[in-house]
């Protein structure tokens, strides 16, 4: 089998080939993956990239980013731990939220980023990446709760998180999404005591 980064590749070179959201395309500098450790437990997933991420061409490299390197050192974790993503790959104009139909467009995409990095978890940030894996919940109800789900024929843990930006806009969510996300090693030691 050809190694993880070159399948990784090939999704990039798809989205290129397909003409995923050409008016996305058009305004955006960069094409934004995802970046970090393609052999990790646990895969972050944000909405879209912003200012920041369009110009570096890396996921969560702004203040949003900045606030998520924090709680990564809360959890004992590190960057290069973890593999980190968005939903939607290009830059909505003026950061609007991405629109129903960009996020279905690139939904296959990011499901063959999942079937060849094969997480124990993935962890949600925010609504728009949440929607898509837990269809119907609210995540005042469910943030932070551990949900199993269908990935093909396996199953996959999914931790629903609210977005780091929310934290800087609402600074009360700021203690939630630390002790939510604090709680991330202790899931993943469950997983692997279950499996032993
Ligand atoms: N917000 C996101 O959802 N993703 C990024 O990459 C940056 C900010």
């Amino acid at each position: 089998m050809k190694d993880k980064q070159a399948l990784l590749d090939q999704i990039r070179a798809d989205i290129l080939a397909d003409n995923v959201c050409p008016n996305l395309a058009e305004t955006a500098t960069n094409l934004v993956m995802g970046d970090g450790n393609v052999d990790t437990d646990v895969v972050f997933i944000g909405e879209a990239p912003g200012k920041n991420e369009d110009q570096q061409g890396l996921p969560f490299v702004g203040a949003a980013g900045k606030f998520l390197n924090e709680m990564l050192a809360h959890a004992d974790m590190k960057r290069s731990d973890v593999y980190i993503t968005n939903i939607v790959k290009y830059r909505p104009p003026n950061n609007r939220d991405p629109e129903p139909e960009e996020k279905r467009a690139f939904w296959p995409y990011l499901l063959r980023q999942l079937a060849v990095i094969q997480p124990k978890i993935i962890v949600t940030l925010g609504r728009h990446s949440m929607e898509y894996f837990l269809p119907g919940q609210r995540i005042s109800d469910v943030h932070g709760d551990p949900k199993r789900i269908g990935f093909g024929k396996d199953r996959l843990v999914v931790v629903p998180l609210f977005h780091p930006a929310a934290a800087l806009y609402n600074g009360g969510l700021r203690q939630t999404l630390i002790d939510d996300f604090s709680r991330i090693p202790q899931i993943i030691d469950l997983i692997d005591k279950e499996r032993t």
